[in-house]
């Protein structure tokens, strides 16, 4: 195994605001699966969902704060420089290309992405360009909701992580992850409601948003 190439991992999202709910499971998964680099990959315009109410600017501030000192991580603002929507798929075909047929390529979602997977543009395309590396996330099922996605997540399904680095794309892994009950829309909500926000995103993040008056309004 000395000559292969690393797993690589990348995890999308919002970040509006990063908080612990994107970062614990995202490091548990790592010291099991023996990750050495995830890349965050904040979207530009979210397509299933209602844009963002910081500034790109201002989350990639947040990101950085975030994973500052963490050699875990790493920022890629690619989703950003564009003016279309930041389709999944089409990022994932770019760094395949970028990086070669032969890389180990995985995509971190969590258990509620899972489940929607199916409205996300060619969804059917992703297991030929990546692995989906998949967090457990508190309120949402196990099963998908049809036999027939469920039968698509079984066909996929891996326990044995060494095939996450030995092959390229293809493969489903249900991580054993912390359940963290965070999300963005609570931590917006509490923001505007003046509750403390301390253990749902890192201090540095929860000075940004003092600093900036973000989710205040
Ligand atoms: P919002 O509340 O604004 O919808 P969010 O908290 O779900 O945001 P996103 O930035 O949309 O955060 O999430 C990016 C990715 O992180 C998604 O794949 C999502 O499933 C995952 N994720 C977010 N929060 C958690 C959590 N608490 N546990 C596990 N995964 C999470």
């Amino acid at each position: 195994m000395s000559d292969a190439i690393p797993l690589h991992a990348l995890l999308g999202g919002t970040f509006d605001p990063i908080h612990f709910g994107h970062l614990r499971p995202a490091q548990a998964l790592a010291q099991q699966i023996n990750l050495q680099q995830i890349t965050l990959l904040p979207n530009n315009m979210p397509p299933h969902r209602p844009q963002p109410e910081a500034s790109a600017a201002q989350r990639v501030a947040m990101v950085e704060l975030a994973i500052a000192g963490n050699p875990l991580f790493q920022l890629d603002t690619r989703e950003l420089q564009r003016q279309t929507p930041s389709y999944t798929i089409e990022t994932l075909e770019a760094l395949r290309q970028e990086r070669g047929n032969a890389q180990p390529l995985g995509f971190i979602i969590g258990q509620d992405s899972l489940l929607t997977l199916h409205h996300w543009y060619r969804w059917q395309d992703l297991l030929s360009v990546c692995h989906l590396l998949v967090c457990k996330r508190p309120g949402y099922p196990q099963k998908m909701d049809t036999p027939q996605r469920q039968r698509w997540l079984d066909a996929h399904l891996t326990t044995d992580a060494t095939l996450l680095h030995r092959q390229p794309a293809g493969l489903i892994w249900l991580a054993e992850t912390p359940l963290v009950t965070t999300s963005a829309t609570d931590i917006r909500q509490r923001r505007r409601q003046g509750q403390p926000c301390d253990d749902l995103l890192p201090a540095a993040v929860i000075a940004y948003l003092d600093r900036h008056g973000l989710y205040r309004g």
